[in-house]
């Protein structure tokens, strides 16, 4: 019998298969449960993920992937890079402490309307920032030039231990010394965190040395800013660190990941540093097969073959295919099959899903299914395929049903697709005539103002969604609950004055789901949730096949809410880029081109609402800038795609059709090329708490078309005064013309109180007539 290859997970989910943490985690802050029920939580959740992956056949099992909010957290605290501003001077750090880093001292954490993470203002959080390329969020580290570093937290050590004890010998998982730097925000200008390299290190070693005297032979160190471009200071910085620590502990063995890319350009420094063994992403990165020869003969290989970013199930003959002669030619006493990153960005259990439909269920694999995967690739290596041959045959089944599935092609839609042309891809005229024609037709006043599209999600709002899910509450009643709603949200806009209205959005659950609920080729889980940040969990759509739209979407209540005013009404899409970015999206084809299926379905939408009468639609990108890639190289190809899926959904207007777009982030400098070339006639975007300054941008650009520059910071609940709101505008005015600009808030409502929203929109509608009076 040959050796069995190793099997290694990376990571994994931390949230438990039914949200333990999320409600053990509420229920502390709430207080309706004390520290030792949390930490007990805690356990229970580490000790089960660590059974399931025995189970399935893992051999190489990760400690200290676990966390309470984020690992980015978690090695902050470790390395006692806690700001002055928590209290902490030295001794084991209070788990009050962490939470305050996470969620600032009085727990008052909000989340953007967008699903992407925000914190409240006046509150001492840290702030919050995506993980690479993924939709998790991380806390940002604080550093200065004066930072000490110090052993503050045992938590690798101890989870180690805890593992030890139950009878895992597990590999400590670690954030990197030189990713953790890099990803860390530096408290003073001109001064780069990575500087603090040395200083840092010893701490790492520390951990390092106490995890070899309690018996850590590996240890997995992941440097995920492998992927990105590395300038000559940080390749440096990753060959001090790497062979300070070989010097230092030299007993510990370390396996260096990377990951959501290729080595690329930074190949050779990886290659050079004295580690024991490399991870790959082989499924983001194939080429790096190729690499695999190149390296020194003393390295362990850790082949990330299974996609730990998606949501397919592998075609595993096809993946042995490829690996076979890779591993015959390296020698299989120094592989191990693993995901290409830790499997914390996938849902855990297929199983769980009752309700999925069981065609689609098949093509699918959440964690629990992929690391069942991994061992039938372990197994088969070693013991021969024929050893494996059942778990093989169904995953050819699988495969092949889901490629030959009627399901995911539509013969429609690729016609459509072959078929757009130029005259698809733009507006009839220019931006300065069209503008002309809206002006006519609106006839607004100078300095219009609006809102983001939805009003605040109350309870009774979302009880009644609940109660109409549960089937407890009719049809009838419910589209009577919500035209109540919507009544008086417009009501309430006339009252106080704002000039271009919204219905308010009460009967949407998400800006992605509801479109994905009635688009066909998306489907939708009941227990899919993957961590966003902290205990705010997603369950991202499902794209699996050729995208159209049945039938329209969104008309009957854009003519319901506009039966009600005679004040214009906005109409309310979500954008293709953010349907997709927002998504697991299927991978048998580019995603640029399901990206333009969307666009043609949402095309579908605004022609109809406009036929209906609409004459200003919003088509929301919240999501644009966060589908950039890792590599700025590659840039250009994505926003390529993606402005011209934004032109096809909105092109084949009217001139004086008004088209609308929002984004959500405040850094325009390098894609406003891009904002530029989508031509939407308004933009909003979110302005508030960089005082204006990303609208220079806008101007440097010298971009004409109409812009609402936020006012009104909607991350917070607190009330922007007209003086505050006037001060801004007086900013945006430097840097854009009076007839370019719009006045809104960041972003929509939903998230706010209506006690917020109240007194916010009535101070910048006055701050808009004061304008108006004095110009
Ligand atoms: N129209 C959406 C809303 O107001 C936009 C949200 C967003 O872009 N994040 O909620
Ligand atoms: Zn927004």
């Amino acid at each position: 019998m040959s050796l069995s290859l190793p099997v290694a997970t990376l990571g994994t989910p931390r949230i438990g298969p039914r949200r333990e943490l999320k409600f053990a985690l509420e229920d502390f802050w709430s207080g309706v449960s004390d520290e030792p029920s949390l930490i007990e939580a805690g356990m229970a959740l580490r000790a089960a993920n660590w059974a399931r992956q025995k189970r399935l056949g893992v051999t190489v099992i990760p400690s200290n992937d676990f966390s309470f909010y984020d690992q980015m957290l978690d090695t902050s605290v470790m390395v006692g890079a806690i700001p002055d501003v928590y209290g902490w001077k030295n001794g084991p750090v209070p788990l009050a402490t962490y939470f305050a880093m996470a969620r600032g001292a009085d727990g008052d954490t909000t989340e953007a309307s967008c699903g992407h993470a925000h914190h409240g203002h006046g509150v001492a959080a840290q702030e919050m920032t995506k993980w690479f390329d993924t939709n998790y969020h991380y806390m940002v580290p604080e550093l200065g030039r004066d930072q000490q570093f110090s052993l503050a937290s045992r938590k690798p050590i101890e989870e180690y231990e805890e593992a030890k004890s139950l009878g895992y010998q597990t590999r400590p998982v670690l954030i990197g010394p030189v990713t953790f730097l890099k990803l860390a925000k530096s408290k003073e200008p001109d001064f780069e965190p990575l500087s603090l390299l040395e200083r840092l290190l010893p701490v790492y070693v520390d951990v390092l040395r106490e995890l070899a005297k309690r018996g850590a032979d590996w240890v997995q160190i992941d440097e995920p800013y492998l992927v990105l471009d590395l300038d000559a200071a940080a390749q440096a910085a990753l060959r001090s660190a790497y062979a300070e620590i070989a010097k230092s502990v030299p007993q510990i063995k370390i396996m260096l990941a990377s990951y959501f890319g290729a080595l690329g350009s930074n190949r050779d420094t990886a290659f050079g540093l004295p580690v024991a063994g490399l991870h790959f992403d082989l499924v983001r990165a194939p080429e790096q097969f190729s690499d695999l020869a190149a390296l020194p003969r003393n390295h362990v290989i850790s082949l990330g073959v299974i996609d730990g970013r998606n949501i397919w199930r592998a075609d595993l003959n096809r993946v042995l295919d490829r690996l076979e002669p890779v591993i015959a030619a390296l020698g299989r006493d120094r592989v191990q099959i693993a995901p290409s990153c830790s499997l914390l960005h996938v849902p855990i259990d297929l199983g769980l899903e009752e309700k999925l439909d069981p065609e689609i269920k098949s093509w699918l694999a959440f964690a629990v299914q992929k690391i069942e995967e991994l061992a039938t690739l372990g197994a088969a290596l070693s013991g021969g395929r024929q050893s494996c041959g059942a778990a093989l045959k169904e995953s050819d089944v699988a495969a092949a049903a889901r490629m030959g599935s009627s399901r995911i092609r539509d013969a429609k839609v690729a016609q459509r697709i072959a078929a757009i042309d130029a005259t698809q891809r733009r507006r009839n005229s220019p931006f300065a005539k069209r503008a002309e024609a809206q002006h006519q037709r609106f006839n607004l006043p100078a300095f219009p103002t609006t809102t983001i599209g939805s009003f605040p999600q109350t309870t009774a709002v979302r009880n009644a969604r609940a109660a109409h899910t549960r089937g407890t509450l009719s049809n009838a009643a419910y589209k009577t609950f919500l035209q109540n709603e919507t009544a008086r949200a417009i009501r309430w806009q006339e009252n106080i004055g704002l000039d271009v209205l919204v219905h308010g959005e009460f009967e949407r659950n998400d800006m992605v789901q509801y479109f994905g609920e009635q688009f066909s080729g998306f489907a939708f889980t009941s227990h899919g949730w993957v961590q966003s940040y902290g205990s705010r969990y997603v369950r991202p759509p499902i794209l699996f096949g050729d995208v159209s739209r049945p039938k329209p979407m969104t008309v009957e209540w854009w003519q319901y809410a506009q039966s009600l005013t005679g004040k214009p009404m906005k109409a309310m899409l979500t954008g293709p880029v953010t349907i997709l970015n927002w998504s697991f999206v299927r991978d048998d084809i580019p995603r640029s081109e399901a990206c333009r299926q969307i666009a043609l379905a949402i095309r579908d939408e605004v022609h109809d609402l406009e036929a209906a009468g609409a004459g200003m639609i919003q088509i929301d990108e919240a999501a644009l800038r966060e589908g950039l890639p890792l590599r700025k190289s590659e840039w250009k190809i994505y926003l390529d795609w993606a402005v011209d899926s934004f032109r096809i959904c909105s092109s084949g207007v009217r001139d004086e059709t008004q088209i609308h777009t929002h984004m959500c982030y405040s850094e325009f400098n390098d894609i406003i090329d891009a904002i530029g070339a989508m031509d939407a006639d308004v933009i909003s975007i979110e302005t508030s708490r960089s005082k204006m300054e990303l609208l220079d941008a806008f101007r440097i650009y010298k971009y004409p078309n109409e812009i609402g520059p936020g006012v009104y910071d909607i991350h917070s609940p607190r009330v922007p005064d007209v003086l505050e709101m006037k001060n801004l505008l007086t900013l945006a005015r430097e840097r854009i013309s009076d007839s370019q600009l719009w006045i809104n808030p960041d972003c929509g409502l939903k998230t706010r109180r209506w006690e917020e929203v109240r007194p916010a929109l009535v101070n910048m509608v006055a701050a808009a007539r004061e304008l108006r009076a004095v110009p």
